[in-house]
């Protein structure tokens, strides 16, 4: 493990590239984000296979292969889906073939108008897509904010839905190189794909899964079912895990991922068992030992939700 670790960190150094911060970042004056200002890091993860980490934001990846170019998820906006397409333009020239969209949140899919521009083929699960379809109109509304700190323009983002959806699982051959996409029911969100390169030994699970980072639990149907399925990546024969929100991961920050989920429910159902009401819960149960965990700030928001779906059985944003 030692020595695999020390042939990560030297694929990273010879092959990966950090890019400045954009300037915005450092004037975020309106209290939308809060998180802290680290470079956009590119990291050649394993042979091809391209994994760019945007702490204030969201992430993305790609596989380069002699036949084109696998992406995976497109980012918040359709200007930030240009940078990932530059990124993307410094590792090959081939052509933009597949896209997978891992979940329906705004941040992982609005930029998706840049690749069909580009003649991608968009896949995601059945789920995702019917979200796509139903929640795209909360998902530009959380994030007026963020458009408007950025001074990106709302109207330049529309929805691109996959041309191919699957309900378990789907297997990709790309110029030799496998992916497998696989659905084990819904964790942070109806439909969470995750993808799997089975020969590099790597899993990107974009909803999920997020390394020391605050998920939003808004959508889960049920944390219990989310903690399972963080547990099976767990077990899964992969060395790296790759999310949506947060650095490159390995099996203990599932771990401690399924653990700090855990502590919230227990936390959660403690405070509602109590007949504390919603207002009281909110105002005083605050997780503060994970406060140094990125997202932590909008706890408020996820204790709001929480107790939303331990009181009525059903997901403040609920799908279908
Ligand atoms: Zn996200």
């Amino acid at each position: 493990m030692i020595a695999f670790a020390r042939g990560l960190a030297a694929l990273a150094l010879t092959l990966g590239f950090l890019l400045p911060a954009p300037a915005w970042s450092q004037a975020s004056g309106q209290g939308e984000v809060e998180e802290k200002n680290i470079p956009i890091a590119v990291t050649q993860v394993a042979p091809g296979l391209f994994f760019m980490y945007h702490h204030e934001e969201s992430n993305a990846a790609w596989m380069v292969t002699d036949e084109g170019v696998l992406v995976i998820d497109t980012r918040q906006h359709p200007r930030r889906a240009e940078e990932l397409l530059a990124m993307i333009r410094r590792t090959t020239d081939k052509p933009i073939r597949w896209v997978v969209n891992t979940h329906a949140h705004g941040d992982h899919y609005f930029g998706n108008s840049v690749f069909k521009r580009e003649g991608a083929v968009f896949i995601a699960h059945r789920d995702t897509a019917g979200m796509m379809k139903s929640h795209f109109g909360l998902e530009m509304k959380r994030r007026q904010g963020y458009f408007r700190q950025r001074q990106f323009d709302p109207k330049e983002v529309s929805v691109v839905l996959p041309d191919i959806t699957f309900d378990s699982t789907l297997t990709l051959t790309l110029g030799g190189r496998t992916v497998e996409l696989v659905y084990m029911g819904a964790g942070q969100n109806p439909g969470d794909t995750f993808l799997r390169f089975p020969k590099e030994r790597v899993l990107f699970a974009g909803g999920p899964f997020s390394r020391n980072s605050w998920p939003n639990p808004s959508f889960t149907p049920s944390i219990t079912t989310w903690v399972d399925i963080l547990r099976k990546m767990a077990a899964m024969d992969v060395d790296i895990y790759l999310g949506g929100h947060g650095d490159i991961g390995r099996r203990e920050h599932v771990l401690q991922q399924a653990k700090m989920l855990e502590d919230f429910d227990r936390g959660m159902r403690a405070a509602v068992a109590k007949g504390l009401s919603r207002e009281e819960i909110v105002r005083t149960v605050r997780f503060t030992e994970y406060q140094d965990v990125r997202n932590w700030y909008r706890m408020n928001l996820f204790v709001n939700s929480y107790y939303h779906l331990l009181t009525t059985g059903r997901p403040e944003n609920a799908y279908p």
